[in-house]
């Protein structure tokens, strides 16, 4: 935790937050955060990663491998160039996540992720421990930060600048809808579900549904849901 937060520290990042820690912020982390201590004193705490991220609008999992299900992937800069990208709009909070320094993110933490990230290490070793990746990632963050002015113009001249897209409480309420709805129908199977909702999740984070567009879906399901 302290060798995260100077990590970030260094890099001009401060939000912190733990789900879920084994061991709270205590003396060896303030003593590894070294002048840092302020990211670690300022830690907020989530019981899941679902309340961690229900205000953002734009969430990367970070992971040292590729898992089954194939999911929206980024290059480090890639990663870094969204991230600034987003926050341009200010009402927008992004999350880049971490996963356990031993067993990463769960397959099911990671569907909770808009996009993954992976540092292209060694792929006979690629996995860094957790403080260096959170150093490696952020500092492409800051490289993406010192070419702001660069990017906004680009921004502009996309007419990318207004485009509002939901918080991540609002996209998992329509996918509980969805669940619903599609188990109403009889289109899922409670008994056999598979990888329906998996994949339809993974169509939707692929399209970075935008607001307006999130109320149609919403409505859509509302309309069939009154005619069933
Ligand atoms: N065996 C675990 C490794 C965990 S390393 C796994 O395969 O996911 C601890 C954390 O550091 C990871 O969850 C991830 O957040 C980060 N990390 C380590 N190596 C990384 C890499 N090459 N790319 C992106 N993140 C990495």
């Amino acid at each position: 935790m302290g060798s995260a937060a100077r990590a970030m520290k260094t890099m001009g990042l401060t939000n912190l937050c733990l789900v879920n820690p084994i061991i709270k912020p205590d003396s060896q982390s303030i003593s590894l955060a070294a002048g840092a201590s302020d990211i670690i004193k300022n830690t907020q705490l989530f019981a899941s990663l679902e309340q961690a991220i229900a205000d953002c609008t734009l969430v990367i999992g970070t992971s040292a491998r590729s898992r089954s299900l194939q999911w929206p992937h980024l290059t480090p800069k890639e990663c870094s160039d969204k991230i600034i990208q987003e926050t341009t709009n200010t009402r927008s909070k992004v999350a880049l996540v971490f996963g356990r320094e031993r067993v990463g993110l769960t397959n099911e933490e990671l569907q909770k992720c808009h996009y993954h990230v992976e540092i292209p290490a060694n792929p006979d070793y690629s996995s860094l421990n957790l403080a260096m990746s959170v150093q490696v990632l952020c500092y492409e963050i800051r490289m993406s930060m010192l070419n702001l002015d660069d990017q906004r113009s680009e921004l502009k001249s996309n007419g990318n600048i207004n485009s509002e897209f939901p918080v991540d409480a609002d996209i998992e309420r329509f996918y509980q809808h969805l669940e619903q709805t599609l188990l109403q129908t009889g289109f899922i199977n409670a008994n056999h579900p598979g990888q329906i909702m998996g994949r339809l999740r993974r169509l939707f984070t692929r399209a970075r549904i935008e607001q307006q567009e999130l109320n149609i879906l919403r409505g859509i399901l509302t309309s069939i849901d009154k005619k069933l």
